[in-house]
């Protein structure tokens, strides 16, 4: 008898990193979904592995040599390594391929979204498993492939690229001009998470507003139904899908134009979570004009205010740049007196750093390091006295909590996040022992919480 054990051929083993933003998180996820469906095993060690990927970020100075310590790391410890991601499509000063130059025994490198050029050197340097009994691994999500997050939130990408040129950014140069994906893709995408077990659906791209301008708009189909491929009426169908699920819907980089002023009702129902992360980065026009800010023409100040009249549950979270080139002490005043009168809810702030490739290096005004360093402390001493007395004010109001961690069925309590925090870069709601001894606390499920005090960032909250 054919004993398929032991004929089996163990499959290969590809060792995998992945850093940087949720954008690469979805690469990885992409490619992991690939090697998975072609019989390759994925593991997180680079030891004992037989050829290793390592998904990049070249944003930021940190995140370059974050992402190259893992290269090397990866030399050491395996020797057969393939370099994918943001870092990959970066040249040197010399204008050949950085990765290449620093590490010369890399098997292969790749720009970012290169699902099928990775595959290709992976099938060069490991050849496919032939054997037939290999088993693909179970994948709770279906068609939506592998997840890299925890498996009740999930990170949809609806869009690649960006058409905007800001002076700081090389995101276009890495990523190229928008390209939206067909809305039924995405709707297709979303729906398997949710049947998943996914609650959390948070939405990005490099800016999310743009949603089918590329495409003018086109009408796509889903189910059978025509919808036209827009934020508006991707929020509505995403916002009800999620409804029948128990689910949120979050939107992530989304630009203060005009048209979001329609989205706006849908968070005012509760439809989609009434959240915006919108990253504002500056709040002086001749500021945003040197940076090349879409939106740099709104009256944003007015806009957050109509938000707020709309919906005024809104939680608005911001990124924010100090030291710019050329930034005057009167235009970062701006800024401070913006955020005192915007009073966004969850800041943050970057001191300009320069970006290799970036516009804004050839900039008049460079600043001293000291300087940008100083102002981005004054900018965040303010946003934090913001955020602090906005979280003062949930104290005795009980909100849904989605818990991300309850060891013991919470008995000792956990950690979860209500509308107001998205995972990863807000604060979290520290869950108390539940009073009632027969309740129970579950990782990926909704309790309702009674805010009891607030410390930093973060809320404390007693299960009822
Ligand atoms: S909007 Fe600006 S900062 Fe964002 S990805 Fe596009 S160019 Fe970069």
């Amino acid at each position: 008898m054919y004993n398929a054990e032991s004929n089996r051929v163990s499959a290969p083993k590809v060792g995998f990193a992945s850093l940087g933003c949720a954008k690469a998180l979805t690469d990885s996820e992409l490619i992991l979904t690939q090697l998975n469906a072609e019989g390759y095993q994925t593991v997180k060690t680079f030891q004992g592995a037989d050829l290793v990927i390592v998904n990049t970020c070249g944003f930021i100075d940190d995140a370059v040599k974050e992402s190259l310590d893992t290269i090397a790391e990866a030399l050491a410890e395996n020797g057969k390594v393939i370099v994918t991601g943001c870092l990959g499509a970066k040249s040197g000063e010399d204008g050949r391929n950085l990765v290449r130059q620093l590490h010369p025994s890399v098997l292969a490198v790749t720009g970012p979204q290169a699902t099928q050029a990775v595959m290709d050197a992976v099938h060069t340097h490991l050849p496919k498993p032939h054997d037939p009994f290999v088993d693909l691994v179970p994948n709770v999500f279906g068609s939506a492939g592998i997840k890299l997050t925890p498996r009740h939130f999930a990170y949809i990408k609806i869009s690649e690229g960006c058409n905007h040129r800001c002076t700081f950014c090389i995101i276009p140069s890495m990523r190229g001009d928008l390209v939206s994906r067909p809305i039924g893709d995405v709707l297709t995408e979303a729906q398997a998470l949710f049947e998943g077990g996914v609650k959390e659906l948070l939405v990005i791209s490099q800016d999310t507003s743009a949603y089918g301008v590329d495409v003018k708009y086109r009408t796509g189909f889903w189910n059978g139904k025509p919808i036209k491929t827009r934020l508006l009426e991707l929020a509505e169908s995403l916002g009800d899908m999620a409804h029948g699920y128990g689910a949120w819907v979050r939107l992530h980089y989304v630009y203060p134009y005009p048209s979001l002023d329609d989205v706006l009702p849908l968070m005012a129902s509760a439809r989609i979570l009434p959240y915006l992360d919108v990253p504002f980065q500056h709040s002086h026009p001749d500021v945003l004009k040197r940076m090349k800010r879409p939106a740099s023409g709104e009256k944003n100040l007015e806009r957050i205010a109509h938000w707020r009249s709309v919906c005024p549950d809104i939680v608005i979270r911001s990124t924010f740049i100090a030291g710019f080139p050329g930034e005057t002490e009167q235009e970062f005043e701006h800024l401070l007196s913006f955020m005192a009168d915007a009073k966004i809810d969850r800041a943050g702030c970057f001191a300009y750093s320069p970006v290799q490739g970036a516009a804004a290096n050839d900039l008049p005004g460079m600043l001293a390091q000291a300087l940008r360093e100083e102002r981005r402390a004054r900018f965040m001493e303010a946003a934090e006295a913001i955020s602090a007395a906005k979280l003062q004010q949930r104290v005795g109001v009980t909100l849904q909590v989605l818990v991300d961690s309850a060891p013991g069925l919470g008995k000792k309590g956990g950690v979860g996040r209500t509308y107001a925090d998205a995972p990863e870069v807000d604060g979290v709601v520290r869950l108390l022992p539940p009073e009632k001894i027969s309740k129970t606390l579950k990782v990926g499920e909704f309790t309702k919480a009674r805010i009891v005090g607030a410390h930093g960032h973060d809320l404390v909250a007693q299960p009822i």
